[in-house]
């Protein structure tokens, strides 16, 4: 069965944008320097955890994501 085609949600039924859904941002070894330097940095890639159940459902490389997770 594949999944591609379907929104991502955990087994709550939680999805991005969903206010117990948190996006946690995930930064290459120079992308940690510069948040330990305090200098904002792009991640390279955003998870979706939901915060009830603790599962991270989806993850994005999408720019525009990334952009807005900055
Ligand atoms: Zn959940």
């Amino acid at each position: 069965m594949p999944a591609d085609h379907q929104p991502a949600a955990c087994g709550c039924g939680h999805r991005r944008g969903h206010h117990l859904v948190s996006a946690e941002a995930s930064y290459s070894p120079l992308g940690w320097l510069g948040v330990v330097l305090g200098i904002s940095m792009k991640p390279i890639k955003v998870r979706f955890r939901c915060r009830r159940c603790d599962v991270v459902f989806d993850e994005s490389t999408d720019p525009q994501v990334l952009d807005s997770h900055a």
